[in-house]
């Protein structure tokens, strides 16, 4: 019998970096416990980010490689044209995907790459002190934007995933949380059908999934999870985007 707590194959026991209560740690985890249930973890190549999650490699049992900041779908797409039969997956924060990486993050899309995107969004620049990010909520304070992020001098949230729903090439979006059980269990869902689509040759998926981030919205980690549910999801409602797969 499964033990409900048993430590995913994909998964390595390694102390983590993570701040406590940061999503990240959850997500790596249900991207493990994915991987092992499709039992594809010897084909797996993911494309890890700058920023927060800079060393995912560190604990994923499958192979890693690292892009250089915002390159990640561009990485992906070389690699997934080179080994069609791999499933190439990146791991980005929006640091990474919304603000250096846009340009490799909407091409890919617009080309409808068979590639699977994780976006963690917790609307701000973790490992680099907090400033403010491209999906920042107006009036939220960061390092940048002590006063609040102001829509005349900072301009509004990116909403990239809607950005991306209009692409042809794009067959999945997915918005999803891991502020609470439920939310995390519908993330697991939506990261499976991502690389199913990819294992099918469905084409261009990306899971969206908004995270906390206590260190830098200045919160504690109840708090941290009560901004996402009263105040983010209000920007970012959570659902599917689009779903031609
Ligand atoms: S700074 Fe924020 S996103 Fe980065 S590890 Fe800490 S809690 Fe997580």
């Amino acid at each position: 019998m499964k033990k409900i707590f048993q430590k995913p194959k994909s998964l390595n026991s390694v102390k983590t970096h993570y701040c406590p209560g940061c999503g990240h740690g959850i997500v790596h985890r249900l991207l493990a416990e994915v991987i092992d249930e499709l039992k594809i973890q010897d084909k797996v190549i993911a494309v890890a980010p700058v920023g927060c999650a800079v060393l995912a490699y560190d604990y994923w049992n499958f192979d890693v490689t690292e892009a250089a900041h915002g390159r990640c779908p561009a990485v992906a797409t070389a690699i997934k044209r080179l080994k069609p039969k791999n499933i190439v997956l990146t791991y980005q924060g929006d640091g990474d995907l919304a603000a250096i990486g846009t340009a490799e993050t909407v091409h890919a899309a617009n080309r409808g790459e068979n590639i699977t995107i994780i976006f963690v969004n917790n609307g701000v620049y973790g490992m680099t002190g907090g400033q403010m990010a491209p999906t920042t909520l107006l009036g939220q304070k960061t390092a940048t934007t002590i006063s609040g992020r102001d829509k005349i001098r900072d301009g509004y949230p990116l909403k990239i995933s809607e950005m991306l729903a209009v692409l042809e090439g794009v067959k999945y979006i997915q918005r999803c949380s891991v502020h609470s059980p439920v939310e995390v269990i519908k993330t697991k869902q939506a990261i499976k059908k991502a690389l199913n689509n990819q294992i099918k040759g469905v084409g261009f998926s990306m899971v969206e999934i908004l995270s906390m981030c206590p260190t830098y919205t200045g919160r504690s980690i109840e708090n941290s999870i009560n901004w996402i549910k009263e105040k983010v999801m209000q920007d970012y409602p959570l659902g599917i985007l689009k779903d031609e797969s």
